[in-house]
């Protein structure tokens, strides 16, 4: 049963103005689970590409701790991004209509430029407000070292670009790790080039990669892209992902590798874990995952 966009109640939609629900009582009941391994039912896109988006009944207290804590403004613009095991909780700042209507996604627990309370519709308007001086010059420049990963994975991303040269590719690396400062510069630049302001490259756990010329509008270019997409997500235990599918995307040259202690998989585990980092025991458990990185390397751009 659908009952229209903004009411929060035991329903799923597949997306605003979408009368079928895929949902069934026993998923239904899922959300409400204590478990962190039960299949929440806000998982995974419709078949236009629309998230599944939550319509939970929360209690006050557990919307104002998503609130406070990880700044979510309306939970029903929650779901999680996909139904493999690394699934993540996602949250969109605007509701996203169809395939091609890109909006603004956040992983919920990754670290950011996101202050204390702030929710991440205010942090838009603050990265929007802000001037060309208010970045640090190490935002502006583009890390593209290996060294700069997570120390933890970095000999991984080595080996699928040598792998993906013996093969044939031809590989530019153009971006490694970036700052929580970098990806905001990117989102107040523009261009499309990001929509969100939580990524794995803050984690030293993605690289973006530019194959051939670059030019997806030409035909053998985009054709030995898809070709890589597609090695590139078979290669070495299908651990590496790409965004969108091998063959359509709005970011052709985002590779990650996802951590399994990085990221939520369900509503009721980032309130559980809100209740426990802001129950006043220091250093128990921080509310964002914290990233592993190297700082002697992580924060030095390229030349
Ligand atoms: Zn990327």
């Amino acid at each position: 049963m659908w009952l229209g966009c903004g009411i929060a109640m035991i329903v799923l939609v597949s997306s605003c103005g979408d009368a079928q629900s895929p949902t069934t009582g026993s998923a239904r009941m899922s959300a409400f689970s204590s478990s962190d391994t039960a299949t929440p039912p806000y998982v995974g896109v419709d078949a236009r590409g629309v998230p599944h988006y939550a319509r939970v009944t929360l209690s006050d207290d557990d919307r104002q701790l998503l609130r406070k804590v990880y700044g979510v403004e309306d939970p029903g613009r929650l779901y999680v991004s996909d139904s493999s095991e690394d699934r993540l909780l996602k949250y969109d700042t605007q509701i996203k209509r169809c395939q091609t209507c890109y909006v603004n996604s956040y992983r919920i627990g990754f670290h950011s430029v996101r202050r204390p309370g702030e929710t991440w519709e205010a942090l838009e308007r603050r990265v929007r407000s802000m001037r060309l001086a208010d970045f640090p010059p190490s935002a502006r420049m583009a890390t593209t070292s290996i060294r700069a990963l997570d120390p933890a994975v970095s000999a991984r991303f080595d080996s699928l670009l040598s792998e993906g040269r013996r093969l044939g590719f031809v590989l530019h690396v153009a971006d490694t790790y970036r700052s929580p400062e970098r990806e905001a510069y990117l989102m107040w630049k523009g261009g499309g080039r990001t929509h969100t302001l939580t990524s794995l490259h803050s984690y030293g756990r993605a690289i973006d990669v530019v194959v051939g010329d670059g030019n997806t509008r030409h035909a053998s270019t985009r054709q030995h892209w898809i070709a890589f997409r597609r090695w590139v997500t078979s290669y070495d235990g299908h651990d590496f992902r790409v965004l969108g599918t091998p063959e359509r995307t709005w970011d052709w040259g985002h590779i990650e590798l996802p951590g399994a202690d990085i990221g939520l998989p369900t509503i009721q585990a980032a309130i559980a874990r809100a209740r426990r980092c802001q129950s006043g025991v220091t250093g128990e458990t921080p509310c964002d995952f914290p990233p592993h990185l190297d700082p002697s390397v992580a924060v030095r751009p390229s030349p």
